[in-house]
């Protein structure tokens, strides 16, 4: 057996309130998300799935338990770990080039390197001819495909993804959730994948882990996924076993 890629351990999360009062978002969460595997959490919102992601990327640290990545406590925010936040996270003032080159410049690499491979991550989120853009003069699915290049262009172990599509039509959503698909299906990252949305979970993921809703909020239930790959997001909804793994989750 190798070591999962993120696990927590009886994780606590609590928060002090304005009125000095302690607020219990996360209690005793227990959850392993294995190398390879495509892992995604569902929970209502406020339940708490951003705070997880937190604590994995080194931005937050538990009250209590235990997190850890490739079997390392995460003392830090860690190369390896690719975060997508479910806002924008691009520089208005950089073009979309920049914004994919910036974090390997930040790391050290060579300008023409990391421009290269700017390049090539474009290409592949299919922004090809839109290097020179800005974000402003870019729809909002385009700006989360440059969100999709500026993290994987770090070629992230593990990819926390907090609702990167949610905010986008159901036809962009269908075709970037099949290129993310074809993406992980060449890389095999490790990929936690946060959503309100029980379809897009189960579309896209090996494994759906269910939050109770918040505060307090624990795993309440997991399922394994056994639909075949590669999937089309749009097919596989009507596969008689979509259809059945949903009704059990729901
Ligand atoms: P979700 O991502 O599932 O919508 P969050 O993780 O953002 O939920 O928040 C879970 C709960 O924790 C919410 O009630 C929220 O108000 C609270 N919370 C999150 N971050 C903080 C913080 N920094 N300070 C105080 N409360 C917080
Ligand atoms: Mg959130």
């Amino acid at each position: 057996m190798t070591e999962p890629a993120i696990q927590l351990k009886e994780v606590y999360k609590q928060f002090i309130s304005p009125k000095n009062e302690v607020f219990t978002a996360l209690r005793d969460i227990n959850l392993t998300v294995e190398v390879g595997e495509f892992c995604a959490v569902v929970g209502p919102s406020g339940a708490g799935k951003s705070t997880i992601l937190s604590l994995i990327s080194g931005l937050g640290a538990p009250s209590r338990g235990e997190v850890t990545v490739m079997n390392e406590q995460v003392k830090q925010v860690r190369r390896d770990v690719g975060y997508m936040f479910q806002t924008d996270a691009v520089f208005p003032w950089k073009s979309v080039l920049e914004n994919v080159a910036i974090g390997s410049i930040f790391r050290g690499a060579k300008r023409k390197e990391a421009y290269d491979q700017a390049h090539d991550w474009l290409s592949r989120v299919g922004l090809k001819g839109f290097e020179h853009y800005y974000p402003h003069q870019l729809s909002g699915g385009m700006r989360k495909r440059v969100a999709l290049a500026q993290t994987l262009v770090l070629d992230p172990d593990i990819i926390l993804m907090d609702e990167p599509f949610s905010a986008l039509d159901i036809q962009t959503r269908q075709l970037m959730e099949n290129e993310l698909l074809e993406i992980w299906q060449a890389k095999r990252k490790a990929v936690l994948f946060i959503t309100h949305d029980l379809d897009e979970a189960i579309a896209l993921s090996d494994r759906v882990i269910v939050l109770s809703a918040g505060p307090a909020t624990h795993p309440i239930a997991e399922f394994d996924i056994d639909l075949a790959r590669p999937r089309d997001v749009a097919e596989i909804r009507s596969d008689p076993r979509f259809v059945e793994l949903h009704a059990q989750i729901w």
